[in-house]
């Protein structure tokens, strides 16, 4: 419950494709409220094509959530997009650069794919603009090898919905 504990101050955020699944989905309290406040534009959240693309490919919120997913999320994906607080980012080239010199680290490790491509994408940008990282238990593997956590301040969101939230 990092997002409960840190409250509605944060105004700017940059997302990593779990937690960008979640919120696209509103999928648990936190994600809701992190929709919400994209929609009526209280949160800018910035999202990294990279991250877009990656929660565009998975298939749930990686959680034994008992939830249904959707088949298709990229509707709820493209709406989140074209939300009034929702800041789209390609990364500049030397950001691309250092993401592929973070990318070679974390594949040396044997933490591998396109989630932790894109998760260490969205570090890059959360330390580039000193915001923080918005991020979920299950994405801890895209951190593991402390590189990419130590460049950002990682609140993890609840990803789990309780009894009684909507998915
Ligand atoms: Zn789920």
């Amino acid at each position: 419950m990092a997002w409960n504990r840190v409250g509605h101050d944060i105004m700017r955020a940059v997302t990593d494709p779990y937690a960008l699944y979640c919120i696209a989905l509103g999928h648990a309290h936190d994600a809701a409220q992190l929709r919400e406040r994209t929609v009526d534009g209280r949160l800018t959240l910035v999202i990294t094509t990279l991250a877009m693309v990656s929660a565009s490919g998975l298939a749930g919120c990686g959680e034994r959530c008992g939830r249904a997913h959707p088949a298709d999320i990229t509707p709820s994906l493209r709406e989140l997009a074209d939300a009034d607080g929702a800041e789209l980012r390609s990364l500049t080239p030397p950001q691309a650069a250092a993401l592929g010199a973070l990318y070679r680290t974390q594949t040396a490790a044997g933490y591998l794919g396109d989630t932790v491509l894109a998760a260490c994408g969205a570090a890059l940008v959360a330390h580039a603009e000193n915001i923080p990282l918005l991020t979920t238990p299950r994405a801890r593997y895209c951190y593991v090898t402390g590189r990419p956590a130590s460049l950002a301040t990682r609140i993890e969101i609840d990803s789990v919905p309780d009894a009684g939230d909507h998915p």
